[in-house]
C-alpha cells in the first residue's frame, strides 16, 4: 500500500482546554470516514456533501452520542493537502477531543505522522518546500516579524524569485544545447557577453539574500544573548527591564545570580533570547565558580553580548577581564547606573563600535539600547515583506548555487569551452531547484517535515 493510500487523522488544535478542538482527516476515505462518525442533524447523508460546506450535527460511536460538532468538507484537489478532507470541529476539551480522535481512528482512519499533512500537500503540488516550511515558520513566530516574514514566504515570495532565477539559467543552457545540437538551423551563437550578463544578474540575486540571512533570521528566529558583567554592574536589573518583569534575583550581595536565568524578550524589532549570568569574576566559592564557567561558555556560543558597566564605580581589572572577552564578539556595551555620579572611566569603552547609556533600574535608555542591538545585527534594515531564506537549509542551497555560478563565471571569463560553462550552471540549477523542492531528495524532504507538529 502506497504511503498516500492512507487515510490519516490528527488533532491539529492543541491539546488544552478550548473553545474548539478540531479533528483533521484527509485521504481518499476521509469522507467515508467521516460519515461513519458523524450524523448531520439535517438529516442529509455526509456522503452527498460539497466541498466547501459545513453541516452541523453531532459526533456519534455505536449509536452514542459523543459530542455536539461542526463537520467542514473539502473535496480533492480543492483542499490543504491536495485530497479529500473532513474536519470534526468539536468542543475543545481535551478528554472530548481525544475521545472524537479515536471514534476516527476506530472508523478506520490512521494516525498522521508530525507535518504529514503539509507533506501531502507538499507532495500533491498544492505547496513548494519553501511555502511548507513557511507553514512552521508562521506556527512557531513570535512577533509581528516573524510572522510577516512567515506570511512573505507563505505566498511564495522566495519561490518566486529563486525559480525565476533558476528558469534564467535553464533558457540559456537550452539554447546553448540547441546551437550545439542542431548546427544547421542557424540558431545564432549566444554571446559571452550576454551569458556574463545573465548569470552576474543571477549572482548579484542570490548574493543579496544570502547577506540578509542572518539578520533576517534574527528577526525571524531570535537571537542568542547573554548579558554579562562582573557581579553588581546591574545584569539583573536590565534583564528585568527588558523582560518587564522580575525574573532574576536582584540584591546588593555581588555573587547572587548564580546559575543562567534565561528568557525571551522583544527589543526593537529582534526577539532576542536572554540569559543573565552569574557576574564574572574570580572567585573561590565553588558553586558561584559554576556559574562562572558556565557563563564564559554562554559567552563564546552567544551571536549578541550585552557588556554591562557600572558607571558609579572606578574602572577595574574584572572590567578589562569583561572587555578582553567580549573581544571578537557582536556586543553593545551597557554602562548602567547613569543616574549616579560617574567614577567610571568612559574612555575604557571606546573599544565596542557601540556604547549605551542606561539607567537600568530607572529603566531609562532602554530606547537607545534597541536601537544599538539592531545596529549590532543589522535588523534595521530587514524588509519582511521581501523574499529572505528562512533556514539553514535554504541558506546551504542558496550558498552552494552561488559557489556552482561562481565556477561558471570564472570558466565563461577563462574562455572554457561552453560545455564546461553549462556543467556548472546545471549544478546551480539543480540547487535552486532542491531549495523550493522541485528536485528535492526524499530523505530531505521526510526530514524537513519531521519537525513539524503532528495535525499540521
Ligand atoms: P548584577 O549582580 O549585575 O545582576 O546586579 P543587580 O541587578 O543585582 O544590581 C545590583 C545593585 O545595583 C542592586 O542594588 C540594584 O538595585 C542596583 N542597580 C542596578 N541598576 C541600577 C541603576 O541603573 N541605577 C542604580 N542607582 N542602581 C542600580
Amino acid at each position: 500500500m502506497s504511503e498516500f493510500s492512507k487515510t490519516i487523522v490528527a488533532v491539529s488544535t492543541p491539546v488544552a482546554a478550548g473553545g474548539i478542538g478540531i479533528i483533521r482527516i484527509s485521504g481518499s476515505s476521509a469522507i467515508e470516514i467521516a460519515a461513519k462518525v458523524f450524523v448531520p442533524s439535517s438529516g442529509k447523508k455526509v456522503s452527498e456533501m460539497k466541498g466547501y460546506t459545513a453541516a452541523h450535527g453531532y459526533v456519534a460511536e455505536n449509536g452514542k452520542k459523543i459530542d455536539e460538532a461542526v463537520l467542514l468538507v473539502f473535496k480533492a484537489p480543492h483542499s490543504y493537502t491536495g485530497e479529500d478532507v473532513a474536519e470534526i470541529s468539536c468542543h475543545g476539551g481535551v478528554y472530548i477531543v481525544g475521545r472524537v480522535l479515536r471514534a476516527v481512528l476506530a472508523a478506520g482512519a490512521e494516525p498522521a505522522a508530525p507535518g504529514e499533512f503539509t507533506k501531502r500537500a507538499f507532495l500533491n503540488g498544492k505547496k513548494d518546500l519553501t511555502e511548507a516550511e513557511a507553514v512552521m515558520s508562521m506556527i512557531s513566530a513570535q512577533g509581528e516579524q516573524g510572522a510577516s516574514a512567515a506570511m512573505t514566504a507563505l505566498e511564495g515570495a522566495l519561490s518566486k524569485k529563486i525559480r525565476a532565477a533558476a528558469q534564467t539559467l535553464i533558457t540559456d543552457s537550452a539554447y546553448l544545447a540547441a546551437w550545439v545540437d542542431y548546427p544547421d538551423d542557424e540558431i545564432e551563437e549566444i554571446s559571452t557577453d550576454k551569458l556574463l550578463i545573465d548569470y552576474n544578474s543571477v549572482l548579484a540575486q542570490l548574493k543579496q539574500l544570502l547577506s540578509t540571512y542572518d539578520a533576517g533570521r534574527a528577526v525571524t528566529e531570535g537571537v542568542d544573548t547573554v548579558i554579562v558583567g562582573k557581579p553588581n554592574v546591574g545584569k539583573s536589573t536590565l534583564m528585568n527591564l527588558l523582560s518587564g518583569f522580575d525574573r532574576s534575583i536582584v540584591t546588593d550581595i555581588a555573587g547572587t545570580t548564580r546559575d543562567v536565568i534565561e528568557d525571551t524578550v522583544r527589543l526593537g524589532n529582534v526577539v532576542l533570547r536572554l540569559a543573565d549570568t552569574a557576574g564574572i569574576r574570580n572567585t573561590g566559592n565553588e558553586v558561584e565558580k559554576i556559574g562562572v564557567d558556565f557563563a564564559v561558555g554562554r559567552l563564546e556560543r552567544a551571536a549578541l553580548v550585552l557588556a554591562v558597566f557600572d558607571l558609579s564605580r572606578p574602572f577595574d581589572e574584572e572590567d578589562e577581564k569583561i572587555i578582553n572577552l567580549c573581544k571578537n564578539k557582536r556586543c553593545v556595551a551597557v554602562a548602567n547606573k547613569d543616574d549616579m555620579d560617574t567614577r567610571f572611566d568612559k574612555d575604557k569603552l571606546s573599544i565596542f563600535d557601540s556604547v549605551v547609556y542606561v539607567s537600568a533600574k530607572q529603566g531609562t535608555g532602554a530606547q537607545e539600547l534597541a536601537k544599538a542591538v539592531e545596529k549590532a545585527l543589522g535588523t534595521d534594515g530587514v524588509d519582511t515583506s521581501a523574499a529572505l531564506l528562512a533556514n539553514e537549509r535554504q541558506r546551504l542551497c542558496c550558498q552552494r548555487a552561488v559557489d556552482c555560478l561562481t565556477e561558471a563565471v570564472n570558466a565563461l571569463q577563462l574562455g572554457f569551452t561552453l560545455d564546461a560553462v553549462t556543467v556548472s550552471t546545471d549544478a546551480a540549477v539543480d540547487e535552486l531547484l532542491a531549495l523550493t523542492g522541485e528536485r528535492a531528495g526524499d530523505a530531505v524532504v521526510s526530514e524537513i517535515f519531521s519537525r513539524f507538529c503532528v495535525g499540521k
